[in-house]
């Protein structure tokens, strides 16, 4: 089937090939191809008229004509062929327009499932509010704002495949293109949209574009389904990364890629780059805010949470985080083993320090993090404790963020009993870091913690109620 690059390929074609001919009429062997047009007004309307050039909507082609305009969705199987007023006319050919130049362009098209429909205006305005035309969503070969394609998807709860396939969300991804665009952005076909995170949708749009793109650069993909006659071969099919290719290798992992069914289409993807993931929550806060209670009634009601400090303790225990730390901050590595405490005054007093030390172990910490997500597939949601969600810009990779706050005076205090510091030294660890109220402006749910447990919790049930719908 045609998707949108062979669509802007014929229209290519078209575009340099007869832009500027004066039809001089119109055969119609098949009328059944008509839809909203009957052959008397082809007939009337299309002698005399010149083809001014060609638009594209989604996977309609627009004729653009002196007077009106032709839109036209080759379906299944639909094609062009540019050919002498003289040709013989082959079998499954539907319509002929011939021109005054002595050319003819014929319309093939073996399964009929083609449409023709001429509208009495060439403004395109007037044609894009045509009902049929209406319906599209925005093109996917578009430039996308951050968040837009989110904003449209985030409510829906259908498979991310289908929703990319609706034309009235996205319009011209077809099949082959939807597959490589999930494998690009590492999305799983299957997950519902509605689990999509911002960064994700993002992903999906950014190759959206830059898969179509190409593909239009290499005159569309042929495939043994659709050639787009009119002399071209596309050759986007040598670029595809999975579709088609069940049994060969990832590119990027090499696990074998595998073929699933997903809304009735053939699927491809990568089984390891590409996971089923439950909705990841994030807990966030600020320092002695109370996560840590947060964390242990979550594990007391039996769920999944993950925590990065300990997640950070058991990596100051690995030889390769030990080398490279070590490398930066010599004077607090002794015998192989890092003095945290000293590390933690070093970075305290030194934002360059801190900045050092945070790009050698973050990338440690997400990388575990995303291989425990991959075994949490079975899950419906999972937890995750990040302290420095906000300030390290990551809150995007989430599905939703739950901050724990308490006011200014009651942390101060929970801070100097926890550490054993005096006030002003715990009001200086409070302020390098952003404002609670900052964050929670920002976050899905907010606890307040300044009360007891047992507020606490009933605050947090309330939240788990939120989150299971
Ligand atoms: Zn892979």
């Amino acid at each position: 089937m045609p998707e949108l690059p062979e669509v802007q390929t014929v229209i290519n074609i078209l575009q340099d090939n007869i832009t500027n001919e004066t039809i001089s009429g119109v055969r119609v062997l098949y009328p059944g191809i008509l839809h909203d047009t009957t052959v008397a007004t082809l007939e009337q309307e299309l002698p005399h008229q010149v083809i001014k050039g060609f638009r594209r909507m989604g996977k309609y082609l627009i004729f653009l004509l002196s007077k009106g305009s032709l839109i036209v969705h080759l379906r299944m199987e639909g094609k062009f062929y540019i050919l002498p007023k003289d040709a013989q006319v082959e079998k499954h050919v539907h319509i002929i327009i011939d021109f005054e130049s002595e050319k003819s362009l014929h319309y093939h098209d073996v399964r009929k499932f083609g449409t023709f429909t001429y509208l009495s205006t060439n403004e395109f305005e007037a044609i894009s509010a045509y009902p049929m035309l209406g319906k599209l969503g925005k093109d996917a070969n578009e430039n996308w704002e951050e968040d837009e394609l989110y904003k449209l998807i985030h409510d829906k709860k259908a498979p991310i495949k289908a929703v990319l396939l609706d034309q009235s969300i996205i319009a011209g991804l077809g099949n082959i293109y939807v597959n490589e665009v999930c494998y690009l952005a590492k999305v799983h076909p299957l997950r519902l949209a509605s689990s999509i995170s911002k960064e994700e949708a993002n992903k999906l749009s950014f190759y959206a574009k830059k898969v179509l793109d190409e593909a239009i650069f290499y005159g569309g993909t042929t495939i043994r389904s659709y050639t787009s006659s009119l002399g071209v071969t596309g050759r986007f099919q040598q670029f595809l990364h999975v579709h088609g290719k069940a049994g060969e290798e990832c590119s990027v992992c090499s696990t074998e890629i595998i073929k699933l069914k997903v809304s009735g289409r053939g699927t491809y993807i990568c089984p390891n780059c590409q996971i089923l993931k439950p909705k990841v929550v994030a807990i966030t806060g600020g320092i002695a805010t109370g996560k840590s209670t947060i964390v242990q009634l979550l594990r007391e009601a039996g769920l999944q949470v993950w925590a990065a400090d300990e997640e950070v303790d058991l990596l100051y225990q690995k030889p390769a985080v030990i080398e490279e730390v070590a490398r930066r901050f010599p004077e607090v590595c002794v015998d192989g083993i890092i003095n945290r405490k000293g590390l933690g005054k070093i970075i305290f007093t030194d934002p360059q320090a801190r900045k050092d030390l945070e790009a050698i172990i973050h990338p440690f910490v997400y990388e575990a993090l995303d291989e425990w997500i991959k075994e949490q597939q079975k899950e419906k949601f999972v937890f995750v404790d990040i302290p420095l969600l906000y300030e390290t810009n990551r809150e995007k990779s989430f599905d939703e963020v739950i901050v724990v706050s308490v006011p200014l005076d009651i942390n101060v205090k929970r801070l100097m009993a926890r550490d054993g510091i005096d006030e002003q030294y715990a009001m200086k660890k409070i302020i390098v870091q952003m404002p609670l109220p900052e964050k929670a402006a920002k976050a899905d749910y907010v606890i307040d913690n300044a009360g007891s447990i047992v507020d606490t919790a009933q605050q947090l049930n309330k939240i788990l109620q939120k989150i299971r719908r």
